[in-house]
């Protein structure tokens, strides 16, 4: 898979655990569609849209590809990442609680993580009687490498 804009960059992971992530996962049946599903997603190089995974996999029925994206979600191995501009891209996540930083230049998805951060999210939504259920929070700008080579 490309990205739509014909940009790539090095995402800079180079042994994503993607395929073992996804073949450890307790309890699922890997029919041949959702095994086809699984298997781009892996090996997915960069964010994608649900637009452009069922696209790649033109023996897919849509239906199955945004079910399938629901559900890893849902068992968190899929990140949502909201982009600027509204819309959704996906990656697959590195597993616990994170933020993201989303380079509008190049389209990378970087993650980070700061219990600190959390902290004051928490006591923010506690100052105002606020029951928090969830949060997540991205950053949007340009990657350090973007940076770097911006003229
Ligand atoms: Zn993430
Ligand atoms: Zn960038
Ligand atoms: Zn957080």
């Amino acid at each position: 898979m490309t990205p739509s804009n014909g940009r790539s960059y090095d995402p800079g992971v180079p042994d994503m655990p993607g395929v073992n992530v996804l073949s450890a996962l307790p309890g699922l049946r890997l029919t041949g569609p959702r095994r086809a599903v699984f298997e781009a997603i892996a090996a997915a190089s960069v964010p994608f849209t649900a637009d452009e995974l069922a696209q790649s996999l033109p023996g897919v029925g849509r239906a199955t590809v945004f079910r399938t994206i629901r559900l890893l979600q849902d068992l968190e191995v899929l990140c949502r990442v909201p982009l600027e501009d509204g819309s959704v891209r996906y990656q697959l996540s590195r597993g616990d609680h994170h933020h993201h930083l989303v380079c509008s230049q190049c389209g990378a998805v970087d993650e980070f993580d700061d219990p600190e951060l959390d902290g004051l999210i928490a006591r923010n939504a506690k100052r105002t009687g606020f029951t928090l259920a969830s949060h997540s929070l991205e950053l949007y700008g340009r990657c350090a490498a973007c940076s770097a080579s911006r003229s």
